[in-house]
């Protein structure tokens, strides 16, 4: 069965993209594979206008979130946490031996510059985990105020975030905001199947790492630009065939351009949003409301499980709330390279299915 995926990721990858993935095989430590994994680089830094570091993991996110923390925390780091992948980092951050403190707030709150400000004049901290977006309650973190905190607090402190579901989909600006480490897997806003983790790295973050101990070997990230700069290549087999996909979906974003991207985004959250305050109401504290998934609560005691079921028999998903959140919300991604023409016919046919009136 076709269905057009609504869901906060894995998200809809387009024809063109999913035919990139089958070129012919090369071999990873062939000219061939440094040309497309140099190109590939170089566009994600020439997108970002930035000369920070870019490394690409084979890996989901979850990966790369352990070995950011195992990159440049040596001891001590502060987690922010206000839903369940925020709450995720902190567990790898403690399951690799890191002394962690938490500062949270309540699933569907932001987290707050003044919060993050007192917690980081009580103690000293070798990082800050920020995660940008939380997927499971449709809340963007106000990032570029809580990094200019942690500049004028503790301007040692280096600032890792995870943008998994808003890079490519909301405005970063990595060297202007002075974040650290900025990851994201590739099957959320990038629109592609799964696979790579896409990692800015700051000079000051790779200077830190020379300094810590047990790094671990996989995410290494002294190994992995080690690698890039002498030769292009990375330390085990990476993903060909997705970095063909990322090749290929680089270009098509660059010609879209990151500023039309975004406001794409926009247009679908309002959208969202709009349908969202017709019919239910928003989860997430206003104000704070993600541009890339928006979870609404579930004032009408629908079943969403059959709800979800039959609109999948009408060619589409959507996804429940996440964890505790389940039937209490549920959630409509609205990333990547979907348009607002197909969240419009998504929005009319969820308001059939429920039976509601059309707006
Ligand atoms: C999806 C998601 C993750 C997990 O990413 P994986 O690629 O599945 O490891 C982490 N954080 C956020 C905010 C996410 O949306």
């Amino acid at each position: 069965m076709r269905f057009q995926l609504f869901i906060p990721g894995p998200t809809e990858v387009r024809e063109e993209v999913l035919r990139a993935q089958a070129q012919p095989m090369i071999g990873h430590r062939m000219p061939e594979f440094s040309d497309l994994f140099h190109r590939v680089t170089e566009k994600i830094r020439t997108l970002f206008k930035t000369d920070a570091h870019v490394l690409i993991f084979t890996s989901s996110a979850t990966g790369v979130m352990e070995g950011a923390v195992r990159n440049v925390v040596q001891h001590r780091l502060l987690s922010t946490v206000n839903g369940a992948f925020s709450e995720r980092w902190a567990k790898i951050a403690k399951a690799n031996g890191k002394a962690v403190d938490v500062l949270e707030v309540a699933w569907g709150q932001a987290i707050k510059p003044e919060a993050l400000a007192e917690a980081l004049k009580r103690k000293p901290y070798e990082a800050v985990l920020i995660t940008h977006n939380e997927t499971s309650t449709g809340v963007m973190n106000p990032l570029k105020d809580l990094a200019k905190v942690v500049h004028e607090v503790s301007p040692d402190t280096l600032i890792l975030v995870d943008a998994v579901s808003s890079m490519i989909g909301a405005p970063i600006e990595f060297d202007a905001w002075g974040l650290d480490v900025v990851l994201a897997s590739v099957q959320k806003c990038f629109a592609l199947p799964p696979g790579l983790t896409v990692t800015l790295v700051s000079h000051r973050a790779i200077e830190k790492a020379k300094t810590v101990e047990h790094r671990g070997y996989y995410f290494d990230f002294l190994t992995q630009l080690k690698y890039y700069e002498e030769r292009h290549q990375t330390p085990a087999t990476p993903a060909i065939s997705l970095l063909y996909a990322l090749d290929v979906q680089l270009d098509r974003i660059q010609a879209e351009t990151l500023e039309k991207r975004y406001e794409r985004h926009q247009k679908m959250a309002e959208m969202a949003r709009s349908w969202a305050r017709t019919y239910f109401e928003l989860f997430p504290e206003p104000g704070y409301e993600s541009p890339t998934v928006t979870t609404i609560r579930n004032t009408r005691g629908i079943s969403v499980k059959d709800t979800l079921q039959e609109l999948k028999k009408r060619g589409y998903a959507i996804s429940n709330g996440y964890g505790k959140l389940k039937e209490k919300t549920f959630r409509i991604g609205h990333m990547g390279d979907l348009t607002p023409d197909e969240l419009q016919r998504l929005l009319e046919t969820l308001t059939e299915v429920l039976g509601l009136p059309q707006a």
